[in-house]
């Protein structure tokens, strides 16, 4: 299913989490209930997702969890694009809410009361008090809740986007540990399990945006390996083993012929993979991937990193003029933030000393 071109997905567990609602609650107007808050949710993520599409950032997919909704987001908004990103959810449920509110005012010539027993007359009152929850759930300034991208992209208009993610994360974790101590009090597992993620969230926010600021201002060709080996498309999976254990690297860049060419990457998995499936005597031809991750020398490292993900660890070929200068793997840029991060400790103890 895909909405505006944006793929739908529904996790398995939302499936399990509707067997659920069918069998504990009172059946079809119960589970017709939580299907409706669901599409607001929908809604919301929209929301999130057209605004980000104004600002050139395309989304990669809207998965629906029980817990609620999540835009995968194929780029990193700047923050004033993030403000406007992140208010744009919430905003969708204040329009709902608002539309459900005068429908009921016309039809009842009352709002319905914040109570959420239901039968079929105060099917839409639910729907308005679940629009008006969301609202102000999201608002919560605390990672990764909405409030807390609009409190760090507001901070990020008058300072420096790492203090302001810190600043945002710190009141994030602070909140978040009151929601916990809350929960507790109340006997509420949810709130509990919303703290913890809360926390959590906050604390990947800020050193998510922490290892960004390290690589900030530099470009591909300061984190780039210039010695590395290649191997021929015509060597044989055996030949790439050897060269897998003789030296530190795991993925090399396949050539062609003798003008040196890259025309694909074969990685460790593939060499592992291709000797298992088809023996020592293959061909690295047959193995390697033919699409690669390519970038230019200047561009900024930043790009790099996110273009490394869990299922595609394979190395970024560094092209000048369609040449191949270099190569970038997940190793080199961990080592390029830990020694960025020994030389800032540095020149801030010379700070204090000098
Ligand atoms: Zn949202």
């Amino acid at each position: 299913m895909s909405v505006a071109g944006i793929p739908i997905r529904i996790h398995f567990t939302f499936v399990l989490f509707l067997v659920w609602i069918a069998t504990i609650g009172s059946g079809f107007l119960w589970t017709g209930l939580v299907l409706a808050v669901f599409a607001c949710v929908l809604l919301h993520e929209l929301g999130h997702a057209l605004v980000a599409r104004r600002f050139g950032i395309e989304t990669r997919d809207i998965t629906l969890y029980p817990i609620g909704g999540v835009a995968m987001l194929d780029g990193r908004p700047r923050p004033r694009q993030e403000l406007w990103i992140s208010l744009a959810g919430p905003m969708v449920n204040v329009v709902l809410a608002i539309i459900l509110a005068l429908v009921l005012l016309i039809r009842d010539g009352a709002l319905p009361s914040f109570s959420l027993s239901l039968n079929g007359s105060s099917f839409l009152g639910a729907l308005f008090v679940a629009n008006v929850s969301l609202a102000i759930f999201n608002m919560i300034p605390a990672f990764p809740m909405d409030g807390g991208r609009v409190l760090r992209g507001s901070l990020a208009l008058a300072m420096p986007e790492t203090r302001a993610t810190q600043i945002a994360g710190t009141i994030g974790q602070g909140l978040a540990i009151l929601i916990g101590l809350w929960g507790i009090l109340h006997q509420s597992p949810i709130l509990v399990l919303v703290a913890f993620f809360v926390f959590l969230g906050a604390g990947q926010e800020v050193s998510a945006t922490i290892t960004r600021s390290f690589l900030a201002g530099h470009a591909l060709h300061d984190a780039m390996q210039k010695r590395y080996r290649t191997i021929n498309s015509g060597a044989t999976l055996e030949a790439a083993a050897r060269m897998l254990i003789e030296g530190s690297q795991h993925d090399f860049p396949v050539v062609a012929g003798d003008e040196g060419e890259v025309i694909g990457v074969l990685t460790r998995n593939a060499i592992a993979h291709g000797l298992a499936t088809e023996g020592p005597t293959g061909y690295v031809a047959a193995h390697m991937r033919r699409e690669y991750k390519t970038a230019h020398p200047n561009a900024p490292l930043e790009a790099a990193i996110e273009m490394f993900s869990q299922e595609d660890p394979s190395p970024i070929i560094v092209l000048d003029d369609g040449q191949m200068v270099g190569m970038v793997t997940q190793d080199n840029l961990s080592e390029f933030i830990m020694l960025e991060h020994a030389r800032q400790q540095g020149t801030r103890s010379y700070g204090y000393t000098g």
